[in-house]
């Protein structure tokens, strides 16, 4: 099919994500991409360009890794989809065994859903039902931080930290206090978060965060004393705390989950995007046998529960994903990848025209204004300039970043951080 059919029906029905849609429609010139292989995209005329984000951070390892196509090819052979109501399958219930063994210790019932956003959202309804059923209904209010991310439905959209994502539809439904991100000043972000559970803490059903790293923010992290702290003051306090290691587990930070370098277990862990390695939509919320155990007694149900929930082909492919991380090591191996980006990023800071560099696991990071926003566009002539040099590096505002796949070729990954470099130095003279 040709380029400009594509385009063509794209643009006359596309509600695009994300996007300034009158600007799109009348200049965007989307990629049209034919197929994709390892950290590689190929557009329709065969150019190929460095995905320095993973397709929006899921494509762990790689794109179309040959044991997760065969995973999945077997599994549709055999059964595609079937519900989890009343019914078991082998996917579903090895893969909770297969998570739980790997999870934070204390993490031992996994419920499925379809994406980031409906674990946050299982999450959240878990907690509320949990302090309903120990007798404690009023709490009903979250704690979350300031440029926090957590995903896209309306609960997620109200204990967002980000203002900009958020104002169109403040006001619905959860109640939800920020407190302020410890980036800058972990001691006295620490010391808010602690007035907020002093003043509110029997009002509050648990506190969200993204463990180490908050990415839609502009991949701002901050110190694991923070969550150390975090984790034993909800304790004291009797809240529960909830992990949104969507984006920060499965090795992007440089750990299988950013809580172990906490050296902390949450009472509810959310985990989607590289749980099957980008390949297909499927999430998980697990759960601590404190959370789990009301459910376990008396008549309780949790009213809760996905069309698509434990949906054999996404379970067949998570379940190779972490047998894919056992075999081929890929926590040890991406480790010296993840100096390399280190060292190129310290590097960058010095660059004319960059406010900051940072970086931390597989993701590394440079702001290009001072108060780097989303609604920046400073990362966008970085956009372009990358995009001539073959590298989709689509930036969040003024930060501009990468979170390559944790498997990228050495030789992929020194040409991504040559690129980042070349379009860095051009943007940052002009
Ligand atoms: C992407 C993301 C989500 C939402 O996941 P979706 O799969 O996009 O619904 C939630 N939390 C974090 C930290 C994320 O990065």
């Amino acid at each position: 099919m040709s380029r400009e059919r594509v385009i063509a029906a794209d643009k006359a029905h596309l509600w695009r994500p994300y996007t300034a849609m009158r600007r799109y429609l009348a200049e965007g010139e989307p990629l049209v991409v034919a197929r994709a292989e390892g950290a590689r995209l190929w557009d329709d005329r065969g150019r190929s360009y460095l995905d320095a984000n993973s397709s929006w951070w899921v494509a762990a390892l790689g794109h179309g890794h040959p044991r997760l196509l065969r995973a999945l090819r077997e599994q549709s052979e055999t059964l595609a989809h079937v519900t989890l109501a009343g019914i078991a399958h082998e996917p579903a219930a090895l893969l909770a065994e297969e998570l739980c063994r790997v999870a934070p210790p204390g993490l031992a019932r996994v419920f499925y859903s379809d994406d980031g956003s409906t674990a946050i959202e299982a999450a959240l309804k878990m907690a509320l039902h949990y302090w309903q059923l120990r007798g404690q209904a009023r709490r009903r209010r979250f704690v979350a931080l300031d440029g926090a991310f957590h995903g896209e439905t309306l609960g997620c959209t109200a204990i967002g930290g980000v203002e900009l994502f958020r104002r169109p539809f403040a006001g619905a439904v959860v109640e939800c206090l920020h407190a302020p991100a410890p980036e800058s000043d972990y001691a006295a972000a620490f010391a808010a978060l602690g007035e907020i559970l002093a003043q509110d803490g029997d009002a509050i059903a648990a506190v969200i965060v993204e463990p180490l790293l908050q990415g839609a923010a502009g991949m701002r992290s901050y110190p694991a004393a923070y969550l150390t702290e975090l984790a034993r003051l909800c304790r004291e306090r009797d809240v529960l705390w909830i992990a949104d290691e969507v984006f920060s587990g499965y090795g992007r930070t440089g750990t299988m989950w950013a809580c172990e370098q906490a050296g902390v277990a949450p009472d509810l862990l959310c985990t989607a995007k590289g749980f099957t390695g980008g390949m297909l939509p499927m999430a998980a919320t697990l759960a601590s046998e404190r959370v789990f155990a009301p459910f376990a007694e008396g008549e309780a149900i949790f009213f809760h529960g996905h069309s698509f929930c434990g949906n054999p082909l996404g379970a067949a492919v998570a379940r190779e994903v972490l047998a894919i991380f056992r075999d081929e090591a890929v926590l040890e191996r991406a480790r010296p990848k993840a100096r390399r980006i280190a060292e190129a990023f310290a590097r960058f800071a010095s660059i004319d025209g960059v406010a900051r560099a940072r970086s931390l696991g597989m993701v590394g990071a440079v702001d290009l204004a001072a108060e780097a926003s989303y609604a920046g566009t400073t990362g966008w002539r970085v956009y372009d300039e990358a995009l001539k040099r073959g590298a989709y590096l689509r930036p969040l505002g003024d930060t501009v970043y990468i979170a390559p796949p944790l498997t990228i070729a050495d030789a992929d990954l020194e040409e991504l951080l040559a690129i980042v470099e070349a379009c860095l130095r051009v943007t940052g003279c002009r």
